[in-house]
């Protein structure tokens, strides 16, 4: 499908102000669009060891199978959908230990190109061959500290589409941004660069997931972040530094996703719009995971520091339907 960024934020800007509640759907929506739960455990560069990565997924997987509505156990409509995203040594084993429970594997990054002088690069074809179904593409630090832009983005989510992987884009804002007011912009640009040439059928595959660590936390929480920022300024060390752990408002998360929503209608139609699934992202915990998980267009979660704990990520995936 042919698509002008430019035009599309455009056109967005004014719907960004006039944005209310127009969606009305539920996160499982109609029959039509119903949207199966997705949680993600990314890794990042954890843990040190294969041995403690076989601890990691053994130990999950024990938990999970003591609750229910996972698809680790139970196969019926509507239960949740698993994936684990450890580093690059560690996917043969863990998939090993956790395929057979229903759980998926997926990588944490992929390069474009199919193969050749690419030292230190990991391939589609390769990822693939070791069982992985996912790829994240686009995650923040990918963006921030390798330089990631949306034109790799891009190849990189139909590099993993064209390998019968479904990628897994991640959008977002940088702190300057959101002091600059522009998040949505911001998606909807993300959103229109890096879906660039991938056709509505293959949308099916796509999972989108919106990280937002600290956005609307410094609406909920303005007056901690005041003392945050003046602490951290005192000590000369950036904001960034540190997790301050604070989630976005569950309403204002909702709100981006649904948002998301109505660009991704704008790109393609209604269907893929109200049918593709997004999950939030921003220290998702097993207090904050119910709540998030209440909201209509909220899908899933990637969790990344508390997939590193066995009970907190087992909780997030058996998140107590409201
Ligand atoms: C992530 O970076 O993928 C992530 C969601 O991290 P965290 O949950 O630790 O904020």
């Amino acid at each position: 499908m042919k698509f002008s960024a430019a035009l599309l934020v455009a056109s967005l800007a004014a719907a960004v102000d006039a944005f209310s509640v127009q969606h009305a759907t539920t996160r499982v929506g109609t029959e039509m669009y119903a949207r199966q739960p997705i949680m993600a455990g990314n890794w990042k560069m954890n843990p040190s060891t294969e041995a403690d990565a076989l601890n990691l997924s053994t130990g999950f997987v024990a938990l999970l199978n003591e609750m229910e509505d996972t698809c680790a156990v139970d196969e019926s409509e509507g239960c949740t959908e698993v994936v684990l995203f450890p580093p690059f040594p560690f996917i043969s084993k863990v998939r090993d230990v956790v395929g057979p429970h229903g759980i998926s594997v997926g990588s944490q990054q992929i390069y474009y190109e199919d193969k050749g002088a690419f030292t230190g690069s990991v391939a589609a074809s390769m990822v693939k061959s070791v069982g992985c179904e996912y790829v994240l593409c686009g995650h923040s630090e990918r963006r921030t500290m390798f330089g990631d832009s949306d034109v790799n983005i891009n190849a990189k989510v139909r590099k993993t589409l064209e390998f019968g992987m479904k990628p897994i884009l991640c959008v977002g804002e940088t702190k300057d941004e959101f002091d600059l007011g522009i998040t949505k912009e911001v998606c909807a640009m993300q959103v229109s660069k890096d879906l660039a040439g991938v056709a509505k059928e293959q949308m099916k595959d796509v999972v989108i997931a919106c990280k937002l660590q600290l956005c609307c936390g410094i609406y909920c929480f303005y007056p901690v972040i005041i003392i945050i920022e003046t602490t951290l300024a005192v000590l000369d060390e950036p904001v960034w530094a540190i997790g301050t752990g604070l989630v976005c408002g569950n309403n204002e998360a909702n709100e981006i996703h649904k948002f998301i929503r109505t660009v991704l209608e704008k790109m393609y139609d209604k269907e893929v719009a109200e049918s593709t699934r997004i999950q939030y992202g921003g220290s998702v915990t097993p207090d904050s995971v119910d709540g998030l998980m209440a909201m209509s267009d909220i899908d899933g979660c990637l969790v990344g520091g508390a997939s590193l704990f066995a009970d907190k990520f087992a909780r997030i995936v058996n998140f107590k339907k409201q």
